[in-house]
């Protein structure tokens, strides 16, 4: 008699199905977030546009890298309205000055996503 039948019984269990066992590998890349300072939605950083307080006013960061107090709009009309009438300024803890203003209003006449009017406005010279 060997006492080792049952050892090997325990060992060699029978492996039926063969069931692939998937480990939940949730990957959760993280994403940056940041708060619209026109609308107080949260969104992905990527989608927002970066407004960045420096010495000789505010610009816009498209890098979304330059140093300094930086606030983040998203590309809706707006928004930047609200940001111009003065919750950018409160966020960046600024007056807006009339240059300010300036760099705000260029910005917004690229965003064209309420009424794209094409070449109805058109005033070239
Ligand atoms: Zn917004």
């Amino acid at each position: 008699m060997k006492a080792m039948n049952g050892l090997i019984g325990l060992s060699s269990q029978p492996s039926k199905g063969l069931e692939v066992v998937k480990k939940q590998s949730v990957r959760t890349r993280h994403i940056p977030q940041r708060t619209c300072v026109g609308c107080r939605e949260i969104l992905a950083k990527r989608s927002l546009t970066r407004v960045v307080r420096t010495d000789t006013g505010i610009k816009i960061d498209s890098s979304g890298k330059m140093p300094g107090r930086g606030a983040y709009i998203h590309d809706h009309l707006s928004c930047w309205q609200s940001a111009l009438k003065g919750s950018l300024a409160k966020a960046l803890r600024i007056d807006l000055t009339e240059s300010d203003r300036q760099t705000i209003m260029q910005f917004m006449q690229k965003i064209t996503d309420d009424s794209p009017q094409e070449g109805l406005l058109k005033s070239n010279g």
